[in-house]
């Protein structure tokens, strides 16, 4: 008996120091890995610098579909177009066997955000054009450098697995992701890493605290008639849609306080002396859970046909995207923060400051101070509904979308946010792109590229992670809510979105595509002097300073 419990301490002892011989052997990967990251950094710049010059909205994105899809098929990944009947959708696959690692990121654009990178006031590249005033032009260089470090790496120690990388097409119109997932396309991965830009290196998991919505365009249909001659055998369709807005308008009293919503008239009509028979009104319904999503878009239905009846119209409605309120994978989150400390910030340059702090004051951001400095720490579940704190009750009051939560809700997924946007700019707008083509972006790249590398090297040599995930994601996050998609079976991508717009604007930023055969970065190209502030603003940036010392 004696002699069987020595063996049996023996054994443990060999486990015990294989064990840490392991974990000591995939340090080192991480560590190689992420040399490999960094030797990739020129081509993580002329990647994003591509996309940027591109600059196309959501469903229009050809020249970086042509791109990135050449780059990637170049480098020995099989290659997958057109992908859910979405023509500028693709995946890329490399490797073999399991586990399948999706990595994932946004490509599209922002209208009429052109500007020039590097400037700290609006500069438009081409005015009234597209721009990537969200730097969406930036993740698919994180993913895909970290991805070729991977393969060297994987390739050199002979470990299985297959990457498979893949754009959020047309996100800004939540327009993509549900249909990759009803398509099957996320069918056998085991885990995705999504990347999104942000102004700190973070990742959170359980409920984001985010909305989801749903996007629909209502229909009317009138009558058309002279409009001065025959008014009275005209019915105005959008007579229709500014009733309906009104009616909304004042619906919102009597709305939950955690929803969302806003429209766009996409179709007024033509011509004043002409009664319009056609109009359109798009909507984003958002709210906090999926239920209430269907709730407020069944009120939205009930508005539409008030509105047609007192105008005597018709109308019909299509869904043209949808997400789900985000919700991210608890031991994933984990792997990768732990990585992201090893990782850290970059080390700005006084220019890169300058630059973001002068654009915070031109934009009267809430802080000026700069780039981030210090770590996040890791993000934590947001309450789903009121929670009591200190005699206080708290919620989370929703916000923005991102169709990653379809993905999300199909299979263990976190998103990881890099630096490599200004803190405090508003969003969606000319000053979130001054920093995408710039040293802030590239640095943010990099050092995103480096924690997803290493917890990619964790989920491949560390099978518990991935284990762990799984029951994270089946008994806790999906144990009372699965997901149903917000589209129906009938509903398809809405890839005529944005035609128009690229029609007139393509050719015209043509003439600025980037050209890294020629220039080292696009700021040279452009001839930007890097940061380009006005004595004012500089003046500005000085006096912050000096009030801080
Ligand atoms: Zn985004």
């Amino acid at each position: 008996m004696k002699k069987f419990f020595y063996l049996f301490i023996a054994v443990f002892i060999t486990e015990l120091s294989l064990a840490q011989t392991e974990v000591r052997q995939v340090e080192k990967l991480k560590a190689a890995a992420a040399l490999e990251v960094e030797k990739n950094a020129v081509l993580g710049q002329q990647i994003n610098d591509m996309l940027f010059s591109f600059s196309e909205l959501g469903f229009q994105e050809y020249e970086t579909f042509n791109y990135l899809t050449t780059l990637l098929e170049k480098n020995g990944f099989k290659i997958q177009k057109g992908i859910a009947g979405i023509p500028t959708a693709w995946t890329a696959t490399w490797g073999s066997g399991k586990p399948v690692i999706a990595l994932g990121s946004d490509v599209d654009c922002i209208p009429k955000a052109s500007q020039k990178p590097g400037v700290a006031y609006h500069d438009p590249i081409v005015d009234g054009a597209p721009g990537h005033g969200e730097g969406h032009n930036s993740g698919q260089a994180l993913n895909i450098i970290s991805a070729l470090a991977l393969k060297k790496i994987m390739e050199k120690e002979k470990i299985q697995g297959t990457i498979m990388l893949w754009p959020g097409v047309a996100e800004e119109v939540v327009g993509t992701k549900a249909f990759y997932v009803r398509a099957g396309y996320f069918k056998d991965v085991d885990a995705c890493i999504f990347t999104h830009v942000g102004n700190n290196l973070g990742v959170s998991y359980g409920d984001a605290g985010n909305n989801g919505l749903v996007s629909v365009r209502f229909n009317f249909e009138g009558a058309a008639a002279h409009a001065a001659g025959a008014p009275w055998r005209g019915r105005s369709a959008l007579d229709a849609v500014e009733l309906m807005n009104i009616g909304w308008n004042f619906r919102r009293e009597h709305l939950e306080l955690t929803q969302r919503s806003h429209y766009v008239i996409s179709d007024g009509g033509d011509q004043p002396n002409v009664v319009p028979s056609k109009a359109a009104v798009w909507y984003y319904f958002r709210e906090r859970s999926y239920p209430n999503i269907k709730k407020l878009f069944d009120v939205g239905i009930k508005v539409a046909e008030g509105a047609a009846l007192m105008t005597d119209t018709k109308f019909t409605y299509e869904i043209l995207g949808s997400a789900w309120p985000g919700h991210f994978n608890k031991p994933i989150a984990e792997a990768m923060y732990a990585n992201i400390k090893m990782v850290g910030l970059p080390a700005w340059s006084t220019e890169d400051q300058l630059l973001a702090k002068a654009s915070q004051i031109e934009l009267k951001a809430p802080k000026t101070d700069g780039l981030a400095v210090k770590l996040d720490t890791l993000g934590l579940p947001t309450p789903t509904g009121p929670i009591n704190v200190m005699g206080r009750q708290l919620m989370a009051m929703g916000g923005g979308s991102d169709d990653i939560a379809d993905i999300s809700w199909s299979l263990p997924t976190i998103v990881l946010r890099y630096p490599s946007n200004i803190p405090g700019l508003p969003g969606h707008h000319w000053s979130n792109a001054i920093s995408m083509a710039t040293p802030i972006a590239h640095k943010g790249i990099v050092y995103g590229a480096k924690a997803e590398v290493m917890t990619l090297l964790d989920l491949l040599l560390k099978p518990e992670i991935l284990a762990n995930a799984w029951t994270y994601y089946r008994t806790e996050q999906t144990k009372e809510l699965q997901y149903t998609p917000l589209i129906g079976e009938k509903d398809n991508p809405a890839i005529y979105l944005n035609q128009k717009i690229m029609t007139e604007y393509a050719p015209k930023l043509k003439q600025y595509y980037y050209n890294p055969a020629k220039y080292k970065t696009y700021l040279e190209q452009l001839g930007i002097q890097y940061p380009t502030v006005r004595p004012d603003q500089k003046e500005a940036v000085s006096k912050l300073e000096a009030v801080k010392k």
